[in-house]
């Protein structure tokens, strides 16, 4: 019963029992897990508001062979973005992308670049109060990193450059498509909204604020999300009260 202690991202949780919480977390050294923290819903808990979704903590937990949940045992809050909760933009665009971390990652599959992800999108978030480039932003790098994203410049049929040309993509985003060879069952998938894409997949989103990059079109988003959707077989439910800005 050896005891773990990690940085977490809380994903998401539910009440259990009498008065504890079922707690889904992104943990940086195992991925994502699924623990139990007793009397977490009972006044004075020694967990506080630790176990908020989106919250950053250091989590302690333990886990037994036989049963498929963790005990967590104490979570301290290391940062947290409730400045942005505060809006109700941003706040359902945190929602999105601890939705969207809980629906598509596998559990017990550490990925530091993922979890350095949703922190960066939260902090993003949280500091400027935009969403559109952060969640833009994460949802790229979340489909790229599931291994989903097609080429976008160059025709899966062809081969030709498509980076100043008209294109179209499969439902499935298996596949960009140049106007001859354009399949049916395809969707537009503007120049604007492939270039928008190209110095996501190069520069942190930090870089790209300070850079002034503007507002990505939300074709780009939209045509993420439902990769995401896709993928994970699973309708988000926050995708429909997001404000993205046409
Ligand atoms: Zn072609």
């Amino acid at each position: 019963m050896p005891v773990r202690e990690t940085e977490a991202i809380i994903l998401r949780t539910y009440p259990l029992g009498e008065g504890d919480r079922l707690v889904s977390f992104l943990s940086r050294s195992e991925g994502k897990l699924r623990g139990v923290a007793a009397g977490a819903r009972k006044p004075r808990s020694r967990f506080g508001s630790a176990l908020e979704p989106l919250s950053h903590v250091r989590i302690v937990f333990y886990e037994r062979e036989t049963r498929p949940l963790a005990r967590i045992s104490q979570a301290e809050i290391i940062e947290s973005f409730w400045g942005a909760q505060r809006s109700y933009g941003a706040s359902m665009a945190l929602s999105l992308i601890a939705e969207i971390s809980e629906s598509v990652l596998p559990e017990r599959e550490p990925s530091d670049t993922m979890f350095r992800l949703v922190l960066a999108a939260c902090r993003a978030i949280e500091r400027t109060g935009q969403v559109a480039l952060p969640v833009a932003y994460f949802a790229l790098w979340t489909v790229r990193l599931g291994g989903w994203l097609p080429e976008l410049d160059r025709c899966a049929g062809c081969g030709r450059d498509l980076s100043a040309l008209a294109a179209w993509a499969l439902e499935d985003g298996s596949g960009v498509f140049c106007a001859q060879c354009r399949p049916p069952g395809t969707r537009a998938l503007g120049i604007e909204a492939r270039a928008a894409a190209r110095p996501m997949l190069r520069e942190s989103l930090e870089k790209l604020e300070t850079g002034g990059a503007g507002v990505p079109p939300r074709e780009l988003t939209e045509f993420l999300l439902d990769l995401v959707e896709r993928h994970s077989e699973k309708k988000l439910q926050a995708r429909p009260m997001l404000e993205l800005e046409p």
